[in-house]
């Protein structure tokens, strides 16, 4: 697959680089997976679970949004559905739209340096 641009960016994103990745757009530093309504039901679809269960096991409340629980591995943090033997994420199919767009997140324009040290995907 070609390198992905996207307008407003002043880097490509190479997807190839995943297959040789440990997953560290999903784990590190704690952060915030954002999920709405619509990614709850799809990924409980996907889940075979209900959105009351769902949201117990696997969301925390931050103000007004919902954002995907992280486990503690010892020395970082790492999303509950990156499965880390694997190295990769349990719900890809559905996984939110945040995750999707990555490394494309608006933050990333102004702070290239911090994509660029968390991915290995990144090309000028
Ligand atoms: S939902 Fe999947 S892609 Fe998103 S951070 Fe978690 S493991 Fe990674």
């Amino acid at each position: 697959m070609d390198i992905i641009r996207r307008e407003g960016f002043d880097f490509g994103f190479d997807p190839k680089a995943c297959q040789g990745c440990p997953g560290y757009c999903c784990r590190g530093e704690s952060g915030n997976v954002w999920v709405d309504q619509q990614e709850i039901i799809r990924i409980c679809d996907f889940l075979n679970i209900n959105s009351i269960d769902f949201i117990q096991k696997y969301l925390n409340r931050i103000g007004a949004r919902l954002s995907i629980k992280e486990r503690f591995t010892g020395h970082d943090y790492e999303c509950v559905f990156f499965d880390s033997s694997k190295r990769r994420c349990s719900i890809y199919a559905v996984r939110p739209i945040q995750c999707r767009q990555f490394p494309f997140w608006d933050h990333f324009r102004r702070h290239k340096e911090q994509v660029i040290r968390e991915c290995p995907g990144i090309r000028e």
